[in-house]
């Protein structure tokens, strides 16, 4: 085969293949607020979420973001992110479980966390929430698994909402309109190398 038969093969595939996308694309045509679940072992959900922080408001959309586990106050995209008026940054946790190991102390701060997220979830000014680590509130059942899913189901119609955490229950994912689960293939820590800045945090 000659190298312009090869081009010209190449050029039949690919418009193809672009019809058959274009007419997939002409399909989606509903506009609407997306659930959006990232679960799973593998590294990538919140950074994930983040990475959505920054499409949002590089469209000049207004984000709220509930973190829900960490106590730690000295991560990257805070720091970041808080520059920008756009957006309302909530660290909630407190440092949970295996931390404080005091099972009503963490009930309480899960409810006064939940408190703020529900705050967003009913202002239809903001049009991207974050709800990062809210999974392992559910699975402790810190939280009301039914209360939660209802806030959400009854937000603003435009409102997009990313929750993260692993473990994410059968009927969040029903829930959902968009669902990633992140696979463990490797992870640098097992290696012994400590969280690093830039990467981790
Ligand atoms: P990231 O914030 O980096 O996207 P994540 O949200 O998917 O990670 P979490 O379970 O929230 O994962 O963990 C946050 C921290 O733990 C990060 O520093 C991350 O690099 C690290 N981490 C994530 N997955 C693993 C893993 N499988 N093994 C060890 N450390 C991990
Ligand atoms: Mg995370």
């Amino acid at each position: 085969m000659t190298q312009d038969d090869r081009d010209q093969r190449h050029r039949q595939r690919m418009e193809r293949k672009k019809t058959v996308i274009d007419e997939q694309i002409s399909k989606a045509t509903d506009e609407r607020g997306l659930l959006l679940v990232l679960t799973g072992n593998g590294k990538g959900k919140s950074s994930s979420a983040f990475g959505m922080v920054a499409r949002a408001l590089g469209h000049g959309l207004k984000v709220g973001v509930c973190q829900f586990l960490k106590s730690r106050r000295d991560t990257g995209e805070e720091a970041y992110f808080n520059r920008d008026p756009g957006v309302a940054w909530h660290v909630l946790g407190d440092g949970f479980t295996w931390d404080t190991q005091d099972r009503s102390q963490d009930i309480a701060t899960a409810e006064r966390g939940w408190a703020v997220a529900e705050a967003m979830l009913s202002d239809s000014g903001c049009q991207l929430v974050v709800l990062d680590e809210l999974t392992y509130l559910l699975s402790y059942r810190y939280l009301d698994s039914d209360k939660v899913l209802e806030a959400i189901r009854r937000r603003p119609p435009m409102q997009h909402v990313v929750v993260t955490g692993r473990g994410a229950s059968d009927a969040l994912i029903e829930l959902a309109d968009t669902v990633t689960e992140m696979r463990d293939v490797k992870h640098a820590f097992r290696a012994g190398v400590k969280a690093q800045p830039g990467v981790d945090l």
